[in-house]
Order: C-alpha cells, then structure tokens, then sequence
C-alpha cells in the first residue's frame, strides 16, 4: 500500500510542490551562473529575501516548531515529502528554521535559553551553526579535543573546529566540547550556545568546498560564556548531538530521493529524443539497466523513508536504520546523477545543466554527518552484537 499523508499535510506540499515549479525553478540558471563564475552556489541577496517572504506567505515557515512556538508542527513524515520535493531543484533555498540545531534546541533548552534562542531562531531572527568536527576528530567526534573548563560561573572555551558550515550569517553556534576527556561520549561532552562575538571566539577562515559550497575554520582561545549556556546537563552534550544528527541524516535520505527523481526524469527526456547510430538511446539495453536499477533503488528509499518516518513519529529513536538509509541513499542518487551525465555526453559535463551540482551535493554527504564507511562499521557492529537470529 502507497503511504499516505494525511489531507492537511498533502495539501502542504502541494503547496512546496508549487513553490519548486513556480518560484525556485526559474532560478536555476542564475544560481548555476553564479557558481560557475566564482560567486558560489548562490543567489543574489534581494532574491533569497524575496523567497523568503513569498515562502512565509505560503505558510512555509517554522513547518516543524511546534504549535506553542508559533510553527506548524508538522511530523517526520510530512517533512520528509516536503525536503523531497525542495530537492527536485539545485535552487539555493532551505526553509526557516533548518530542522537539526531545532531539534537540539527543543530536547535540551532551558525555559529561559528557549526564550533567548530558541524561539528567535525558529522565527528566522537568529541564526546559527554547529561546530563538533576538529582537524582531528570528525568521523569520530567522542575524541575531540576542544575542551570547556568551569572557573566560576563561567566556562572557558579552548580548542579548534574545522569544515563548520553557515558560520558567517551566523548569530550564535552549539559549540560541543569535552568537559571530561576521559569520558569521551559515555559523560564527558558538553553542548554550549556561544554567541558570534564573543572575545576569544576566532574566524580562522573561510574554506571553498566542493560545489561552489564552503565552510569555516574557527578557533576559541580562552573563550569565556556564563555557565548558564551549556546546554542540557554537563557531560551529556553526546546524545541530543546524535539525535540532532538522525533529523540531517533523515533530511539527507530524502534529499537524495529529490535530487535522484529530477536526474532520473532528465535522463528519461533525454534518452527519448536523442538518437545515435540511427537509434533512440532508450532503446539501449545499456540505459535501460541505469533506468530500471535506478528506479528500483529510489522504490526502496521511498520505502526507507517512510519507515523511518513513521517510526520516529511514533517515538522510536533509530540508529541503525539511519545509517544504512543515508549510505543506501548516497550511494544510489550518486549512481543514478552519474548515469543521467553520462546519458547526457558532452552535455552532461556542463555547468549550464544541474546534473554536476546534484552530483556535487551529493558527494558531499557522503562524508558529512558521518562517512559512509563509519556508517557502515556502525550497522555492522549492531548487527554483530544482536548474534544469530533465530
Ligand atoms: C560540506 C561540509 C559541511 C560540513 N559541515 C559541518 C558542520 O556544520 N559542523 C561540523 O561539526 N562538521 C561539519 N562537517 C564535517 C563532517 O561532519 C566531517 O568532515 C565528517 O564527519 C568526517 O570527518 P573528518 O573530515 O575528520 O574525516 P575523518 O574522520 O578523518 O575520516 C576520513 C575518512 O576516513 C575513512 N574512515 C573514517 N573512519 C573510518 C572507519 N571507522 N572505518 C573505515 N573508514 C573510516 C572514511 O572514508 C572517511 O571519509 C562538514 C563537512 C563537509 C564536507
């Protein structure tokens, strides 16, 4: 049976579905222009600000803050066909507020925190980032070397954080340090709100990635907050870390699948029109392999998808499933944006078509939010340990 959204919500994204055609579409072209001329995936100030506001006009805003807040609460699973349908276009746009740093700021805020950050940042008033990953420590981030010591009623922030994104329209960031390094991830890492600006928080730099993407190196040298800006107990940073990075982990899964249809319906079109040796390229049994695997593998992930998202609707926290989701996921939308370029020919190499910024993007969270090869080692281990199923 094809899961099912409930009315309200398939009424919402038919209004995202809308917003892709009509509004973010079109924009394509500049975003792809900008990026190949240096400016970065990217578009033009008064443009994002138009987007903004037409999507807060469509009641696309604060889709998944809670009621009390002023959101519109939707669960998992809406969010999940509304993240698939934003990915059909490499249009630059993401909703307000992005969902991970939400929902760590949801599980551990104090009254007066949520008042402070919480609520302007689910309005889109503030903004932030997180920083865990170091130069030595990001598949593995429990080793990290940033440290917070408490002198007083204050913490003091020692340590380097690298390929942290979204820093510079940042207001504030979740700074994650090690308040007991013997501890590691079993109680000794911490969460912190760490205002942009305050003394000894350090921009190092900014880094060009892949894609026309980029993030930033940071460095905080004896960087005092009030101690009443850790978050959540101390030592116990490392679990609303990992839950915040199931919600990416969940976004990534439908990402893909977005990004997968778009590149799947461009081959198609593609492979419909263009003869060569006196043949259409769909009557080639070597393209219709890409395009019944492809479509096979992008029926799972819808599947995957809405398991998951049925089950963390329900409450259920999920580790294992995410990660073969994301590597699963990855892997796949990278097969099927390769074959579409490689459907395309010369065409296909172009920045004047999106296929290489999908292909870009979806590089990247191959190694963000966890490589695949941790993530596998993680299924792995589980596996392992549950023994011989009987
Ligand atoms: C575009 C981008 C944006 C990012 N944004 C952020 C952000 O906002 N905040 C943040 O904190 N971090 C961010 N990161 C960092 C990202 O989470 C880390 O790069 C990632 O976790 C990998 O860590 P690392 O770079 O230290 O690689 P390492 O941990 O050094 O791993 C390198 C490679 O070694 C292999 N490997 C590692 N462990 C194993 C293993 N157990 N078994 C087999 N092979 C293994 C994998 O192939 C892996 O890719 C971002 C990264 C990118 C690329």
């Amino acid at each position: 049976m094809a899961y099912q959204l409930s009315e309200e919500h398939r009424m919402i994204v038919d209004v995202v579905k809308r917003f892709v055609k009509e509004d973010l579409m079109p924009l394509e072209k500049i975003a792809l222009e900008r990026e190949a001329t240096g400016q970065g995936m990217s578009l033009p100030k008064d443009i994002e600000k138009a987007l903004d506001s037409k999507a807060e006009s469509l009641g696309l805003y604060g889709l998944d803050v809670p009621e009390e807040f002023g959101g519109a609460d939707l669960p998992p699973d809406a969010m999940v066909a509304i993240q698939i349908e934003l990915s059909k276009t490499v249009t630059p746009w993401a909703p307000i507020p992005d969902s991970p740093n939400l929902a760590m700021l949801m599980m551990t805020a104090t009254p007066e925190q949520k008042v402070k950050y919480m609520v302007p940042y689910a309005k889109g008033a503030l903004k932030s980032f997180i920083a865990i990953s170091e130069p030595g420590a990001g598949g593995d981030p429990a080793s990290m070397q940033t440290t917070a010591r408490r002198e007083g009623d204050e913490y003091v922030l020692n340590g380097r954080k690298i390929w942290i994104s979204r820093v510079p329209e940042a207001d504030f960031g979740i700074v994650m340090a090690a308040t007991n390094r013997e501890a590691g991830s079993k109680g000794g890492i911490s969460a912190f709100l760490v205002d942009k600006g305050t003394p000894g928080f350090n921009y190092v730099r900014k880094i060009p990635m892949i894609g026309g993407a980029y993030t930033s190196e940071l460095l905080f040298d004896e960087c005092r907050i009030p101690a009443g800006n850790i978050l959540g107990q101390e030592g116990q940073g490392y679990g609303p870390m990992q839950q915040r990075l199931s919600v990416r982990r969940l976004q990534i899964g439908a990402r893909c699948l977005g990004l997968a249809e778009r590149a799947m319906n461009m081959m198609v079109d593609h492979v419909t029109q263009r003869k060569t040796f006196g043949t259409l390229l769909a009557d080639r049994q070597a393209i219709q392999w890409w395009i019944a695997d492809g479509t096979t593998q992008m029926h799972l992930l819808r599947l995957m998808l809405w398991d998951a998202a049925e089950r963390i609707k329900n409450g259920e926290r999920l580790r294992s499933e995410l990660s073969m989701m994301k590597v699963f996921a990855t892997e796949m939308a990278a097969d099927i944006v390769d074959h579409a370029m490689q459907s395309f020919g010369g065409m296909g190499m172009t920045k004047e078509i999106p296929l290489q910024a999908m292909a870009n993007r979806i590089r990247v969270w191959r190694v963000l939010e966890g490589p695949s090869e941790v993530h596998r080692q993680l299924i792995a281990r589980n596996r392992i340990r549950a023994g011989v199923i009987q």
